[in-house]
């Protein structure tokens, strides 16, 4: 486990005061020295509002730099949002990984690293592990709640989605579906999750808050459908932990599909490389050894396609985004119907 000295050693800064009511906007200092810029440091912007005492709530995007509708859910948050209206303390951190977010990378083009797989971090790694370093060893033992907005990114699309972190407890469970009828998801599905303990949540657990992830549309742009999903899921889950005033409930409140991903055939990946061709679209019902894709071998035009099947019944959540894929590249995952209790 992490010392209080490891966490001296950052050499990310922030002017914020934490502990100051009201709100202050400025950005953490990500050091990076290079010849255009000896003592420089990267602007990863950041805003605090509190008010008195009440939970805390971290709210990240930008995690996977080419995730957009989070980006700008926060964004608007962080404009709109007065100190007035909450109790407590909301951290917006809208670019988590700061250069891959200006990029539109999911991984930093500074390392080569992705964010959400280097958790906890490393306060002497390279850049993307001094973030996760400072995320989790700054930022979340003062709070309550992660909320971790992802989407599909360049590669996938996804339909709204709020992930569920399996646990064997049922009353854990509960607790996480509950975090999913808050925001309002069309669906929410169970992942084996944790990345190996590599991941936000993992990191929101270890400091002893609780983290939620959602994935909102893809396909390296904003979708307005998924957007709209986001903000109003993100202010609902402020309301839910008590940070803003609670909303009246109402019959029209969306109620997530519960689905899970929890085996390797809820996913299709590409067997050869080729120009991928859907056989279905987002959100279609599906039954084993249906067809899902066809690959074709554009370079030799007179081979027949090869036919991708889907491997389980379920309903298609989320679907790759680019139009050729290489082999190993995923295609499809499906929310699969739980098992039975
Ligand atoms: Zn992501």
């Amino acid at each position: 486990m992490s010392t209080n000295d490891d966490l001296a050693e950052s050499a990310i800064t922030c002017p914020i005061d934490f502990e100051a009511d009201g709100k202050q906007c400025d950005y953490l200092r990500l050091p990076h020295s290079v010849t255009r810029s000896a003592y420089g440091w990267l602007p990863s912007p950041i805003v605090c509002l509190k008010n008195g005492e009440g939970p805390t709530v971290l709210l990240m995007a930008g995690v996977h730099g080419d995730e957009f509708e989070g980006q700008v859910t926060l964004a608007k948050l962080a404009h709109t949002l007065a100190p007035e209206a909450i109790r407590g303390r909301v951290i917006i951190l809208p670019m988590a990984n700061f250069p891959a977010a200006q990029a539109s990378q999911r991984v930093s083009p500074i390392d080569d690293a992705n964010l959400n797989r280097v958790f906890p971090g490393d306060a002497r790694g390279g850049l993307t592990r001094q973030i996760a370093h400072y995320i989790e060893r700054r930022l979340m033992p003062m709070v309550d709640y992660v909320f971790d907005l992802h989407s599909g990114g360049s590669s996938l699309h996804y339909l709204p989605t709020t992930l569920l972190t399996w646990s064997d407890d049922a009353g854990e469970r509960e607790a996480e579906i509950a975090f999913a009828d808050a925001f309002g998801s069309p669906f929410a599905c169970f992942f084996a999750g944790g990345h190996g303990g590599t991941s936000s949540v993992a990191a929101a657990e270890r400091q002893g808050a609780r983290g939620v992830t959602v994935e909102m549309g893809g396909s390296g742009l904003v979708s307005p459908d998924a957007l709209a999903c986001c903000e109003r899921g993100v202010r609902r889950w402020l309301a839910h932990v008590g940070v803003t005033a609670p909303l009246p409930a109402s019959p029209d409140d969306p109620k997530p599909r519960l689905v899970h991903a929890m085996t390797p055939e809820s996913f299709v990946f590409a067997r050869h490389a080729g120009v991928f061709e859907p056989a279905v679209e987002l959100g279609a019902e599906v039954v084993a050894g249906q067809l899902a894709a066809r690959l074709h071998d554009v370079e030799t035009p007179w081979d027949a396609p090869r036919d991708v099947f889907f491997e389980a019944d379920g309903v298609v959540i989320c679907r790759r985004a680019f139009g050729r894929a290489e082999r190993g590249d995923c295609l499809f995952h499906l929310g699969c119907p739980p098992p039975p209790a």
